[in-house]
Order: C-alpha cells, then structure tokens, then sequence
C-alpha cells in the first residue's frame, strides 16, 4: 500500500484517528495535511487513551515518521504540548518532521474566532474557537507566516505589522476590544521558534523521496466529506479540505501518488456544531444512543460537546465516499448499536413530496426529510468480536447492506474504541 488516505466520509469524529493508529504499524510515515488542533483524534490501545490534535497518530509507533505538511494549521503550543505529554506518559520519543512552508497559527487568530462567534450568536457556527477559520482566512488573504519565517524575527515583524492594521480596527471597532501591539504578539510568536528548529524540514523533498523508493505512506485526513468548503455543508463547513484529492496538496505529493482511499464511517451519525442534519434524533432515544457510543460516551474529543446524534445516513455517506474517492470503507462504532429491536437508516430525502437520493446543498437539505427502512437489530455485546463470521446474522446484515447503500467495499469493522476492537472484513 504505497500512499493510503484515512479519512472522513461524514462530518467528522468517524473513528479516523483508531483506524491512523491501527493501520499505522505496516506504515512508514504517516502525515497529517490539513486542519490543526480543532481536530481530536482519539487512540486507544495498552498505554492507555490519547486524544491527539496536532501530532498524527503514527505517534505510537517506534517505526514510524510523523509529518506535518504544508497544509496545516501548526499551532505551536498544542504541537510541543502533545510532545510533552508524550514523554509525560512515558512513550518513546516519536520521530516528527514539521514543513518549513506550514503556516503557524498566530495568536489574534483564537481571539478573532470567539470574537466572531460571539457577534453572531445565536447564528453562530459552532466553531471550536482555536483560530482555524481567521488562519486560513489569513492564509489565502497573505496575511499568513509560514514556519520556515521564524528563522527571520525582523521578516515576522514586517508580516506582523501589516496584519495587525486591519486585525487592530477589527478589534477596536467592530469587535470593541484593546488593540493588541506588534511587539507583544511578535514575542509570543516568536516564543517557540528555537524549539522548533530540529523538526523543520522540507517535508515534501522527504515525502517526494520515499514516494519513489516504495515506502508505505498514510495520509491523515481531519474532520470528514461533509465539511469540505466547496462539497460539504457550506457555511457549516471546515476551512480547509479534509478530501483525500487536498491530500496531494496539503501533504506535497503528487496527484497519481494516492492509490487507496479508505473512508471511515459511522455505524450512526454524530455531528458537533451547527448545521443541518438530516437523520438527527433527540430526547431519550439520542441520549441513550450517546452514552452507549464513542470510548466514553459521545462527547468531543476537543470540545467536550455532547455530540448531535442520527441514524446512519446512506446518502449523505454515499455521497461523502464519492466525493472522498473511496476505494474502501471502515465502518466503526458498530458495537454501539447493540440491543435495538430495529435499527432505522436513512436511504433517501424527501423533499416537498419528491423522493431525493443525491446530496444536495445546504440550503436544500435543512427543508428534507430523512426516508427510513428498518433493520434487525441484535442484543449482544460485540465488542470481543473479532472475525467477521463471528458476528450475528442481523450485525452481518446491517454490515452488508449499508455496504451495498453506500457502493463502496466495507474492508474494516470496529466494534470498540480500542486499538484491538477491529474486524478485518
Ligand atoms: P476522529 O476525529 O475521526 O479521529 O474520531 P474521534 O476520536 O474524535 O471520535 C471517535 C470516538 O469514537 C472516540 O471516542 C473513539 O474512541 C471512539 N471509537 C472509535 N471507534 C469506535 C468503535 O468501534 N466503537 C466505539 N464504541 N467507539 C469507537
Ligand atoms: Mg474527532
């Protein structure tokens, strides 16, 4: 498997962090190419459980290199704090290159995104708050500084000094806050830098060389389809790509480099924030459904936020495998599932009488409505489970015919949220 992307066919938390860990131990490198802290994958295994945000989780391999390509959102404080939560907890150091062409989140970013969401209250997003959206704003505003800048205090300055003439009137007028000060925000920036020398390096000089000698590359994706800016559930939606096809881009490899696209999938759904969701549920049957799903219930893995619970949605799935590419499916948190006399899923919209089977844009979708069949359920636990035969008719079932809904091979099955808890279909 020379160059394999993990990532999300729904809105985010499908288990893509235990599928990285898992498939990590045949890879050699595993990169994450988008996104930053705002993402919380969570790994489980004998050490115990890790939420990551910044580092990939090849982390808890000794064999494998960490890469954090060009695409990210580094944020340099939750970068080295992982690191030293690792050495805390007492797992080998891990091998973590970082691209000198990574832009760094700044520290007005955070700021600005509260700020924001604070003014649109009730209308707002449900941002994580940690600067992702006024990074990437600055990023393709100019605005940005890239790591390798750090080397060059009086370059950071220039940059700093420019940005902050519009941050300042922002904070001061629209905002009604303090204006902050160059010297102030340089030295915070500026905090980190001789820390983080040792990990630059042209990550995709490096990527680009073990690309052409055969080695097993895994590509890390954030969040999932259905946030993607430009295919996803816009405004409710990412500022990057989390799509396999950015993955070339955000990782630095070439296009063709991608051979195998594995999208992870819930056995339900789960959304955090904002934003139409068709198949969600609420009251008993949403919290009974959340306390029997994730490692600990179904909170946020960087929020906290119980997180908004749905039947498993084969169009909005479909529809995120085909926009992913998928050549392969996980489906995770099927254990969850257990002791339901009939499982609803969602296999098409209805739209003012009309049946719908595509996805369609946002300001279509907060008018459907969710069209249900029934499966079988199954009342035992799961969650020791390992070959795929092992499992009842009616969990083969559900397996098999959300396979043929959403037209994409299922190679994987997850029936816990430890490393372990995996059935290879
Ligand atoms: P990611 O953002 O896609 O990496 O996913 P998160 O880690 O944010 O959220 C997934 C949650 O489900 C975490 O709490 C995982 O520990 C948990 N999880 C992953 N796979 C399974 C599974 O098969 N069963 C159960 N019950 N929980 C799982
Ligand atoms: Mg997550």
């Amino acid at each position: 498997m020379p160059v394999l992307a993990v990532v999300g066919a729904n809105w985010g938390d499908e288990g893509k962090g235990k599928m990285t860990d898992a498939l990590a131990a045949e890879a050699d490198y595993v990169v994450r190419f988008q996104g930053g802290r705002n993402a919380g994958h969570t790994v489980i295994h004998d050490r115990g459980k890790f939420v990551l945000h910044m580092l990939p989780c090849g982390v808890f391999h000794p064999g494998v290199v960490s890469v954090l390509g060009p695409g990210v959102a580094l944020d340099l404080e939750v970068f080295f704090n992982e690191l030293d939560m690792l050495e805390e907890r007492g797992l080998p150091e891990p091998r973590v290159v970082v691209s000198d062409r990574a832009q760094v989140v700044l520290p007005y970013h955070a700021l600005l995104d509260r700020c924001e969401e604070e003014r649109l209250g009730e209308a707002r997003f449900g941002s994580t708050q940690v600067g992702i959206a006024p990074f990437y704003a600055d990023k393709y505003l100019k605005l940005g500084v890239q790591a390798a800048d750090l080397f060059f205090p009086g370059r950071v300055r220039d940059r700093l000094v420019r940005a902050l003439v519009l941050k300042n009137a922002l904070l001061t007028h629209v905002y009604g806050r303090a204006p902050l000060s160059v010297d102030a925000v340089l030295d915070e920036v500026l905090h980190h830098s001789g820390r983080l020398r040792p990990y630059l390096g042209d990550t995709t000089a490096l990527l680009s060389e073990v690309f052409s000698q055969g080695r097993t590359i895994l590509l890390e994706g954030q969040l999932g389809a259905l946030r993607d800016p430009d295919h996803g559930i816009y405004p409710y939606s990412s500022s990057s790509s989390p799509l396999a096809g950015f993955g070339c881009v955000g990782a630095g490899l070439p296009p063709q480099a991608i051979t195998r696209v594995l999208a992870v999938t819930k056995a339900y759904a789960t959304c955090v924030g904002a934003g139409p969701f068709v198949t969600e549920m609420h009251g008993p049957e949403a919290e009974a459904l959340r306390a029997r799903g994730g490692d600990a219930g179904e909170y946020g893995a960087t929020t906290g936020r119980p997180r908004r619970m749905g039947w498993f949605d084969a169009v909005a799935t479909r529809y995120g495998c085909q926009v992913q590419g998928a050549t392969e499916a996980a489906l995770t948190g099927l254990d969850a599932l257990r002791g339901l006399d009939k499982i609803p899923v969602c296999t098409a919209y209805e739209l003012a009488g009309r049946r719908m089977d595509r996805f369609p844009p946002a300001a279509f979708l907060e008018k459907v409505r969710p069209v249900y069949a029934y499966l079988p359920g199954w009342s035992e636990d799961i969650s020791a489970v390992r070959t795929f035969d092992a499992l009842s008719e009616a969990a083969r079932q559900y397996v098999k015919t959300l396979e043929k809904m959403i037209g994409c091979p299922v190679r994987w099955v997850s029936v816990g949220p430890h490393r372990e808890a995996l059935i290879r279909v």
